[in-house]
């Protein structure tokens, strides 16, 4: 077969991270090993995970091993595995690109970091370059591969200098999986040579020792010779070797399943390699959790709640954290079974003993011991947060609280334990976040419910026109911005017995308009109405405003303007709900606007000041006008007026 080489150029975005790769200049070069081990573990797990259904493509080869083999002449390292491999569409797709999701964002932040100087390695790691991280230490990387189960001569070879290009063709494997061997630049005066055994030994000892498949070298050994075997002179003294040189394959990590140690046996350091290992992030965890139950569900359950969200936290085909295994051995990555969404940023292991091994995914759903195990798993985590030291849970809150509050709408039996987890920003908190029970400790003698609004923005929320009157009254109003605060709202309806209302919905039930008043301002409100029609559906004097003379409102059960957004940013196309226009006596402009419709209502003036209050009121809350020209043309004709009087 005549082999066609094909030369691509890497995407943009792996260049971009190439070129950062090969100039920073990590304090930690020695973790690209890690890197490659976990990537070629994941393989295998991947491989055993599809020969549950399909044996055959084990190829009646099920010792699974990860082997590293450096040669020190030509200074070449190389680390193969006999795990799932890859197509010639998968190498392209997975080493060609970064098919990872987060990309655009973390080159995004790149660009925002600008000096290298902030480029640090956490960073990087948040995000995970992995295979590429091997270009700090190779000047060119080869790479072959085969898809378990398919045939010989349908391997792939993969190379590249990692300067912008990659070469790849076709080739032959007999075995399945991946062989890279890197190619080693020369080592500086004082950076370890990782053709060292004693080198390899160290770093896989150090990053790799609880990497569940054996990692196994070549080492040259000297065993005695057998005595029968040793040619002796007639006094019987050895007159040949005593001793031969042997290569004999070792086993270099302990792979002990750190999880069903004795949890006071378990150092930190132990726990921070195991989960760097697993979780693929280069920052430690930011807390653990180590269970062991016995009795009817027996199990085993070692998670981490990592320092750092993963960029991909939002996106659809993000993975879960948790990994089954059942006795020690590797049953399925990925198990959404185990682990609610709105924990989803929770990585580790759980073992269970009596698992049914022929287990499938469909079959878990049901599983009884699966179920109590998820069940008990998620009290123990949210227990953990819920003791956690504030300092370090606000830490916590500022990556995953978003994904938390979820579980608010997703997890009737655990609602309110949430909602106790949540925190929120205040009109009283504008800072710091405060958790509802603080909220409810502080309300006014007289305030019957806990008052809120939701938006995208803090500072348009905290000076919105609806929280005037609630602001004079010293209520504390929460100024919810995470768009999950609104689907939150609409599953928790009170909080300790106290119901939740919106600041900008509905009656507010604080101090009533004047009758008298309201009576007055009648006739104008119909005329107002007469002209907004098409964008109003009442308007009517308003119980929240002090200072401002307009604001929108809805009613209780109409959809909030912030919800409305965030639906047709999602492209959906929200039903018009006609708002209410809320206008305050109080103001001067108010009493204006009355005398000159009392003496003429059919002063030209009157249609442009509908249109203006209007407008201001769409501005107050942080809406976009329709027609912007037209705002500031009649804002200069009325300061032109005002000047001129
Ligand atoms: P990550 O491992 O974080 O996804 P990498 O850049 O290290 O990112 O790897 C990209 C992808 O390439 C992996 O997700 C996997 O699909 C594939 N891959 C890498 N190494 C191997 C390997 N040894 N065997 C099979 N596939 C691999």
């Amino acid at each position: 077969m005549e082999a066609k080489k094909e030369t691509h150029a890497f995407k943009t975005e792996v260049r971009q991270i190439l070129n950062l790769i090969v100039n920073s200049l990590y304090s930690n070069q020695e973790i690209f090993l890690r890197e490659l081990i976990s990537n070629a573990s994941d393989a295998i797990d991947k491989v055993q995970f599809k020969a549950q259904i399909e044996p055959d493509i084990l190829e009646k080869d099920g010792e699974f091993k990860i082997k590293i083999k450096p040669d020190g002449i030509a200074r070449t390292l190389t680390i193969s595995d006999n795990g799932i491999g890859m197509t010639h569409d998968e190498v392209m797709e997975n080493i060609g690109t970064i098919a990872k999701s987060g990309t655009a964002g973390f080159l995004e932040m790149l660009k925002q970091a600008q000096s290298a100087d902030l480029l640090t390695p956490e960073l990087i790691g948040q995000f995970g370059v992995g295979f590429y991280s091997a270009f700090m230490v190779a000047e060119k990387i080869v790479l072959t591969t085969r898809a378990a189960g398919a045939p010989r001569e349908q391997a792939v070879r993969w190379e590249s200098t990692g300067d912008g290009t990659f070469g790849i063709e076709p080739t032959e494997k007999d075995q399945r999986g991946t062989v890279i061997t890197l190619h080693l630049k020369k080592a500086g005066k004082d950076e370890p040579d990782y053709t060292d055994q004693w080198v390899i030994r160290r770093i896989i000892r150090q990053h790799s020792d609880y990497v569940a498949y054996p990692i196994v070298m070549d080492v040259e050994k000297e065993i005695p010779i057998p005595d029968n075997e040793i040619i002796k002179d007639k006094t019987g003294k050895p007159i040949g070797e005593t001793k031969r040189r042997v290569v004999e394959e070792e086993t270099l990590n302990s792979r002990k399943a750190i999880w069903t140690r004795p949890k006071e046996e378990v150092t930190d350091q132990e726990h921070e390699e195991f989960y760097k290992h697993l979780a693929h992030d280069w920052n430690p965890p930011l807390t653990r959790l180590h269970l062991k139950l016995e009795g009817t569900t027996e199990y085993h359950a070692l998670v981490y709640i990592p320092a750092k969200a993963p960029l991909d936290m939002f996106q659809p085909n993000r993975k879960h954290g948790i990994q089954l295994y059942c006795k020690r051995v590797f049953i399925m990555d990925d198990c959404k079974e185990l682990i609610p969404e709105y924990l989803r940023f929770v990585k580790g292991v759980v073992d269970a003993p009596d698992l049914n091994l022929n287990v499938s995914r469909e079959i878990l759903q049901q599983d009884r011991l699966v179920m109590n195990i998820r069940n008990n798993l998620v009290k123990k985590i949210l227990d953990l947060l819920a003791e956690m030291p504030a300092d370090k849970y606000d830490q916590f809150y500022a990556e995953f609280g978003a994904v938390l509050k979820e579980g608010i709408y997703t997890d009737t039996n655990k609602r309110n334990k949430i909602a106790a987890l949540a925190r929120y920003k205040t009109t009283f908190s504008e800072d710091k976040w405060v958790s509802l029970d603080e909220v409810v400790k502080r309300m006014q003698p007289d305030q019957k419910e806990i008052f809120y609004i939701t938006g995208d923005n803090i500072k348009s929320l905290i000076n919105s026109p609806h929280l005037e009157k609630l602001k004079e009254k010293s209520y504390e109003v929460l100024l919810m911005t995470d768009p999950v605060d609104e689907w939150a709202l609409q599953a928790l309806t009170e909080y300790e017995g106290k119901p939740f209302k919106s600041a900008e919905k509905g009656d507010l039930d604080l101090d009533k308009p004047d009758e008298r008043q309201k009576e007055e301002f009648n006739a104008l409100f119909g005329f107002i109405k007469g002209q907004l029609e098409a964008k109003v559906k009442e308007v009517k004097a308003s119980a929240r405003l002090k200072d401002s003379v307009a604001c929108l409102s809805g009613e209780d059960y109409d959809m909030s303007a912030y919800m409305e957004k965030l639906l047709k940013a999602a492209g959906q196309k929200p039903p018009e709900v006609k708002r209410v226009l809320e206008l305050n006596m109080a103001h001067p402009v108010m009493t204006k606007i009355k005398a000159l419709f009392e003496n003429d209502r059919h002063n030209s003036a009157l249609k442009e000041y509908c249109q203006l209050l209007y407008d201001l009121a769409v501005i107050a809350e942080g809406g976009k006008l329709e027609n912007p020209a037209r705002f500031t043309r009649q804002v200069g004709e009325v300061m032109t007026q005002a000047i001129a009087a």
